[in-house]
């Protein structure tokens, strides 16, 4: 997404109020678009949704929105001082990194309070078979066998570390096509969630799925893939989550809303 895109959603969007504090939503979690919608029905708060400009077609939160990275920490302490924002709130995706580490430096050093919401991990029980490893390279090098049928269900932007994979063959599902090299022997589905329990036991059973690739994003909008897989006693190979915050988080919406009305 250029600069251009960017002031053009931003001029087009930009509200008449002027006095009321201006909070900056870091989507990305659905929880953002939450949050976005009660902050946009509110009079004493002006809201703006950042989006990374990731997904070609983005469900747009309420509210002001812009979209496209700021340049890193600099580039974001920029636009806060320019947008004159008195409040972050870092609703990000659990695997979002980069950008949680940036607003935390870009908030330190402009001294900005800073809400990072965490949603908390799914977590397996005897029913489940996980096997939780620390990256997507990882996974790769376990999955790579002649017999896996793998429903790889990992986003797109780490498709790439299975590009070697020419063994096992792959159900690939992402929302936007993605631009990595695909394995081999693949097939590639797009789709956007929220996924339900019987479509997902459906397509795992029709593609004879034996395995499960899939990122601990935690939430409710993709475990039902988790679900299906302890139905059909399917194993899962469970990514885990990058450490991503070095603030104190709250794991739901309404935390984020208590943490803030304390703040104005
Ligand atoms: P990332 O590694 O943490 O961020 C990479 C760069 O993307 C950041 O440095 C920043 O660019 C830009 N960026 C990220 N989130 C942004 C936001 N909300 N507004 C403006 N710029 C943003 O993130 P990622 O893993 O590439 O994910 C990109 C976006 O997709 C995130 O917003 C994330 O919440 C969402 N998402 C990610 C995953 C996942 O599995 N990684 C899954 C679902 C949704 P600059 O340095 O130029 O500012």
């Amino acid at each position: 997404m250029n600069a251009d895109k960017v002031i053009e959603m931003q001029s087009i969007t930009t509200p008449t109020r002027t006095h009321a504090p201006r909070v900056l939503i870091l989507g990305g979690a659905s929880e953002a678009s939450e949050i976005a919608t009660h902050l946009a029905a509110r009079s004493d708060v002006t809201v703006i949704s950042s989006l990374a400009g990731r997904v070609s077609q983005p469900r747009l939160p309420a509210g002001i929105v812009r979209v496209g990275g700021f340049g890193g920490v600099a580039g974001l302490i920029s636009y806060l001082v320019d947008e004159k924002i008195g409040v972050v709130i870092d609703a990000t995706h659990p695997f979002a990194s980069k950008i949680s580490g940036n607003a935390e430096l870009a908030c330190n050093a402009l001294c900005l309070p800073l809400i990072a919401l965490e949603r908390p991990p799914w977590e397996p029980n005897e029913h489940d078979s996980w096997c939780t490893v620390p990256d997507a390279q990882t996974a790769a090098s376990m999955v790579n066998q002649q017999r896996n049928r793998v429903f790889l269900s990992i986003g797109r932007q780490e498709l790439g570390a299975f590009s070697n994979c020419e063994d096992a063959w792959f159900l690939v599902r992402a929302i936007d096509a993605p631009s990595e090299t695909l394995p081999a022997k693949s097939k590639l589905i797009l789709k956007r969630g929220p996924f339900h329990l019987n479509d997902e036991l459906q397509m795992l059973r029709s593609e004879s799925i034996s395995l499960i690739v899939s990122k601990n994003s935690g939430g409710p909008a993709t475990y039902s893939k988790i679900e299906a897989a302890r139905t059909l006693r399917i194993p899962v190979v469970m990514i885990d989550r990058p450490r991503k915050h070095n603030v104190p988080t709250v794991p739901q919406p309404d935390d984020v809303l208590q943490k803030l009305a304390q703040l104005l």
